[in-house]
């Protein structure tokens, strides 16, 4: 870890008082106030108005029970949580997560990151986030209906699209979105289209939402690359995880010619030199809603799956997380290194560790955060809401096109920025001090808020 400029260790201080216990939150605040000391010394004005403190401090943290009733006649109890951080360049947006993991220390996390990375999409989204710790896994679907309209009669009184605009994370995707919106509009006796993002393509849903986050991920990848003089053509690529990201950061990469050879879930990686077959995988995946080692089987015997394994041990030339937080540990990163890896872009939020980024930076691997490698899904989000607005509907190329325009837009503003503050080719503290500043200025010009 580097340390931090004086002027901010109290506030990293403050942030370990007021919100003990919660690791992930502290990691993913330190990780951004240690990009902050150019930007202390140049625009003292932050300083004086404890700009830093206030983003720090969530504008709102919401804390419910979640009742519900399961196949079995039995009532079980969540928590969900909303987080409001912070509203400075538009309504909060950010996902749900449901996952067993959660807590408020994850959301904080998440939601913190999600300011920054909503800034730096250049749309005017404040950010926020959400989640409980209800485990999808094995439930039905009358089970997941009747979960997702219990957490929406707690949360709807919070939401607005001009308010706090939720969409998926990690175990909320298209049909939890659905159940969610249908309670919404049930309650509230508005069709508002723009409360939700992630909307199935008849009901409001915008063409190439779903395959965002990975393709953008991927396009980001590219502008690295490209910046470098290379291309993806021909290069080994490691996909972790194996959702929504996973599957379509695979499907780009494809597209632009490199082969994915790895890819990876909760119970082991399977290894396909010949390039993970897709379509096969999507079945096992989103179809049969299994697990990678089902691919095995049904792709033939060049396969290999190792259980509990980690998929960073496969050599290869690129590596996109696109599973979840602290999933690629120092050793990882060692490995990955020793075995030649030229480039990491986070498809997933902050899947690396801080040691994790510390051995790339230091080998000279390119390393993008996900905060500025993963914003096309919440930028197409953006895009939604924008349809939404105007009662229109954009073809999925146009929409793909805008994609890309708004990744190769945050290559360059990092970059640039990188540039400014005297640290070039550093995309950590290129994308922390884009997203920062713009979110600062926002709150200077509106006063104490
Ligand atoms: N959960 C996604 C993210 O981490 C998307 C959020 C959104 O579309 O609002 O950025």
């Amino acid at each position: 870890m580097k340390s931090l400029h004086p002027a901010l260790t109290s506030v990293y201080d403050d942030v370990l008082r007021r919100n003990q216990g919660e690791l992930e939150f502290h990691q993913a605040v330190y990780e951004v106030l240690e990009s902050l000391s150019p930007v202390v010394q140049k625009r003292p004005e932050y300083v004086e108005a404890s700009i830093i403190e206030r983003i720090c401090e969530p504008e709102r943290q919401i804390i419910f029970r979640v009742p519900w009733v399961d196949d079995a006649g039995v009532v079980q109890i969540n928590r969900g949580f909303r987080v409001e951080f912070n509203s400075a360049l538009g309504p909060y947006k950010g996902g749900l997560r449901f996952h067993p993991s959660v807590y408020l220390g994850i959301v904080k996390f998440l939601g913190f990151e999600q300011v920054f990375k909503n800034a730096l999409t250049a749309m005017p989204i404040g950010g926020g986030k959400g989640g409980s710790d209800f485990d999808p896994k094995g439930r039905s679907d009358a089970e997941i209906m009747r979960f997702c309209q219990s957490f929406m009669t707690e949360l709807y009184r919070h939401l607005g699209e001009y308010t706090d605009v939720p969409a998926g994370d990690i175990g909320v995707g298209g049909r939890e979105i659905g159940y969610l919106f249908g309670q919404y509009k049930r309650i509230t006796n508005r069709y508002e289209s723009g409360v939700l993002t992630g909307k199935g393509l008849s009901w409001g849903g915008s063409q190439a939402r779903t395959e965002a986050t990975g393709y953008g991920t991927v396009f980001f990848a590219r502008e690295m690359l490209k910046a470098k003089g290379e291309s993806f053509e021909g290069k080994k690529v490691l996909v972790s995880g194996s959702g929504n990201v996973a599957i379509y950061a695979t499907e780009k990469v494809h597209q632009l010619g490199g082969t994915v050879i790895a890819m990876s879930d909760s119970s082991g990686y399977v290894v396909d030199e010949q390039g993970i077959d897709l379509d096969l995988m999507r079945e096992v995946k989103e179809v049969e809603r299994g697990r990678v080692s089902d691919y095995v089987a049904k792709r033939g015997s060049h396969v290999k799956f190792v259980e509990g394994g980690s998929i960073w041990d496969v050599p290869a030339d690129v590596a996109l997380p696109c599973a979840t937080q602290n999933e690629l540990d120092k050793d990882a990163a060692e490995t990955l290194v020793g075995n030649g890896l030229r480039l990491v872009a986070e498809g997933a939020n902050m899947p690396c560790t801080p040691a994790a980024v510390q051995v790339f930076q230091t080998a000279g691997v390119l390393f993008a955060p996900g905060k500025a490698a993963n914003a096309g899904g919440v930028a197409t989000s953006a895009l939604e809401m924008q349809q939404n607005a105007s009662r229109d509907r954009w073809s999925f190329e146009h929409t793909e096109e805008r994609l890309d325009h708004i990744m190769t837009g945050i290559h360059e503003l990092v970059l640039t920025t990188a540039d400014e503050y005297g640290i070039p080719g550093d995309y950590v503290a290129g994308a922390n001090i884009a997203g920062f500043t713009q979110v600062a200025d926002a709150m200077l010009a509106m006063g104490v808020i």
